[in-house]
This record gives structure tokens, C-alpha cells and sequence, in this order.
């Protein structure tokens, strides 16, 4: 047992008490710290019993939109729905290609894949794990139609280059913002610079609901017309259904909610990067173990603080973290192109592929304390 764990439970007072799991995400001092807004706005739901669509929405939409710096917010049922809808919304079509990232969530590629396109991969920089847009150029056949960004782990993507790139070679951007709400590009917020982004507010994201829901946002009348439209089964009108779409909307008892946790997010996102510098700060010059980056251009909201452990010995720290009490994740232990799903797919990508056996995220929230962190800096410098 190191040091510093037993100074932490001897602060408890409990010097018989085993040591209190940590877990990789708690949401509950978020949670707690605005619980009365919260118990106000559920009830209010339930009074007024308008569980679909309807003001909270209607209001969120408005709130996130102007928080944001976009025209059209659009609330629907998933980050993934707000891929899905978002690149048909855009012209996506059978047969076209979409390059983007292999080492993020499938439902990035996935929401390409869906409708009987391509998505095409472009190996991703070691140290901030998103794509190299050097490289996107290479890539782009006739058969290109746009690019999924991934703003991964809460850092930004360096949309100006990309937008350069983008709008010289005809091409849509889509930006995947699911780990970046809030995440600040050269005083824009991402997912308002490309031609539009998606969301997500899976309740662990660090804007999260307390279940599923998604946005999608842009400035384009055309794109978020359509949006609006299919998440209602196409229709604009009751019963006067002129598409084929799905039921996605936002759940107005989960807006009511966003609505509650929208005023807080700049200062949650500032503790989450307080939290990561304390980390970067305690595990520098470490043999075998490197921090993530901070790319200038852009603020790193840490929806995870990850690690790579590059001595090959990965598996092992976390079985360790593991008999511990620390929670830990492996984002994402198979590129995209690994999966089962893509076996057709013969591509290599190297760095994704050295990258995905060595990563490691570690225990991190807005609220988290030094001594949590000081706990999970002492075990992994054991471990390794
Ligand atoms: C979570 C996530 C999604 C999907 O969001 P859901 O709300 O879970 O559907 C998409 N892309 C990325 C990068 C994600 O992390």
C-alpha cells in the first residue's frame, strides 16, 4: 500500500476500513450540487405531463444554440441519431465515401455504414489520438463526399486547416462532438465550425442527460429543416408524413435537465481541466507512461484523461489499478477497421493499432479531489 492511500484513509478516520473504490466517472457531486434546479424542473415535467416535445425542448434548443454561437440546434434521441439524420441531412448516398478517424466510438463510422457508404480511415497523431489532416488530402477519391471529424477525449480537431482542406476539395465536415461540449477552437466552440455537428448527452458524457440524448446543430436553413423533419417520422405536419424518417427526439424530461446543467458546464469543464493538469503535472517523466498534450489552438475539456503505457505492459497496470479499487477504461481497444463488422475492410493503420495497446484512461470528473488523484498517481506509478 503506498503512502499516500493511507494518509487518505486515515483523514476518513477508518484506519480498519478497507479503501473506497474509485471509480472511473461520478456524476453524483455534479448532480448533487444542483439537485434542488433539478428536483424543480423533473417535477415541473411531471405536473404539466408534456413528456414529448414541447417547451423544455423547445427552450433548450434555443439555450444550447445561443451557448454554442449556431443557428439550428436540433434535439434528437442519440449522438448516434444526430450522426445518423446529420449525414443524410447533408446528401449522403449510397456508394459515396466519408474519411475520418479509426481509433473513436463506432457510431462515427457506423452512421456512414448505415446507409451503404464508405468510411474510409486516416491513421491518427500519437499524442493529441486524433486523425492527421495532413494526411486527409491522399485520401479523397471521386467518390468523397465529407469528413467526420473527432474532437476525441474532449481535445479539438485543428478545424481551420481542416475547413481550408474541406472547402477547396468541395467537401462536407461533419464534427463528432460527443466528448467535447464546451471544448473552446480559437474562440469558437467545436462543433459550430464545420458545416454541422452532433452531440451526445449519454449520461457520461460531460454534458450529460440521465439517459439517452443527442443535438444536432448548423447554420445550413436546408440541413436543419430536414433534421427537424425526419426525427417525426418525416412529417411537418400531423399526419402529412413527406419523408421516410425514424422517431428520434430529444425526451423533454431529459431537456428539462440539460437545462438545468447547461448554466454549469464552463465551470465543470474548467474543473475537468484543473483535474488534468494536476495529473499531467504528477505523472511527468515517468519511464514507460506518457501524458496527454494540450494543443494550443484549442482548450481540452479531459471528458477523459488518458494515458499511454507504451512498455507493452498496459494490461497489467490495469488488472493492478483494478485490485486497487481504481476504476479505469480502454478507449478504444480496437480501431474501427479491427471490428468485426469491417473485416472486408484491408487497411492498416499502425499508429491507431500501436496506440489502441496502450491506452489508458484514468479516473476523472469536474468535482474530483487532489487526494482521489493523488491515490490513482501513487497506485499507477506502483503498478508500472
Ligand atoms: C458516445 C459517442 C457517440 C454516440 O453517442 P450516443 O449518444 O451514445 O449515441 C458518438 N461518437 C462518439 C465519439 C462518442 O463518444
Amino acid at each position: 500500500m503506498t503512502g499516500a492511500a493511507v494518509s487518505w484513509t486515515s483523514k476518513l478516520g477508518s484506519m480498519s476500513a478497507t479503501l473506497t473504490k474509485i471509480p472511473i466517472l461520478d456524476t453524483r457531486p455534479e448532480t448533487e450540487s444542483i439537485w434542488p434546479e433539478l428536483m424543480n424542473a423533473v417535477e415541473d415535467v411531471f405536473k404539466t405531463g408534456q413528456f414529448i416535445m414541447g417547451p423544455n425542448v423547445t427552450s433548450f434548443e434555443q439555450e444550447v444554440a445561443s451557448y454554442l454561437g449556431v443557428k439550428h440546434a436540433v434535439g434528437v434521441n442519440s449522438g448516434t441519431d444526430a450522426l445518423i439524420l446529420g449525414v443524410y441531412a447533408l446528401g449522403l448516398k449510397p456508394g459515396d465515401e466519408v474519411i475520418t478517424t479509426p481509433f473513436t466510438f463506432f457510431a462515427t463510422s457506423e452512421c456512414v455504414s448505415h446507409f451503404h457508404a464508405t468510411p474510409v480511415f486516416v491513421d491518427i497523431d500519437p499524442d493529441t489520438f486524433n486523425f492527421r489532416i495532413e494526411d486527409i488530402e491522399a485520401a479523397i477519391t471521386p467518390k468523397t463526399k465529407g469528413i467526420i471529424p473527432v474532437h476525441l477525449f474532449g481535445q479539438p480537431v485543428d478545424m481551420d486547416p481542416l475547413m481550408e482542406l474541406a472547402q477547396r476539395r468541395g467537401l462536407w465536415v461533419l464534427e463528432d462532438v460527443a466528448q467535447a461540449f464546451g471544448s473552446d477552437y480559437k474562440g469558437k466552440k467545436a462543433g459550430a465550425i464545420g458545416h454541422a455537428g452532433a452531440f451526445s448527452f449519454f449520461p457520461t458524457k460531460n454534458l450529460g442527460a440521465f439517459g439517452d440524448g443527442g443535438l444536432f446543430v448548423t447554420d445550413d436553413d436546408a440541413a436543419a429543416d430536414i433534421v427537424r423533419v425526419l426525427r417525426v417520422h418525416g412529417a411537418r405536419k400531423k399526419y402529412n408524413n413527406e419523408m421516410v424518417g425514424v422517431n428520434s427526439r430529444l425526451d423533454a424530461l431529459q431537456a428539462a435537465i440539460l437545462r438545468c446543467k447547461l448554466p454549469h458546464i464552463d465551470s465543470w469543464n474548467e474543473g475537468r481541466r484543473t483535474a488534468g493538469r494536476r495529473y499531467t503535472q504528477a505523472l511527468q517523466g515517468i519511464e514507460g507512461l506518457v501524458t496527454p498534450s494540450e494543443v494550443p489552438y484549442g482548450t481540452h475539456v479531459y471528458h477523459q484523461y488518458t494515458v499511454r503505457i507504451t512498455n507493452g505492459r498496459r494490461d497489467g497496470v490495469q488488472r493492478k489499478l483494478d485490485e486497487q479499487g481504481i476504476g479505469t477504461m480502454v478507449y478504444y481497444e480496437k480501431p474501427l477497421h479491427k471490428l468485426p463488422v469491417y473485416k472486408d475492410m484491408v487497411v492498416s493503420m499502425p499508429v491507431s493499432e500501436q496506440v489502441a495497446s496502450e491506452v489508458l484512461s484514468l479516473p476523472i470528473w469536474p468535482k474530483i479531489d487532489w487526494g482521489t488523484q493523488e491515490r490513482v498517481v501513487e497506485a499507477l506509478k506502483a503498478a508500472l
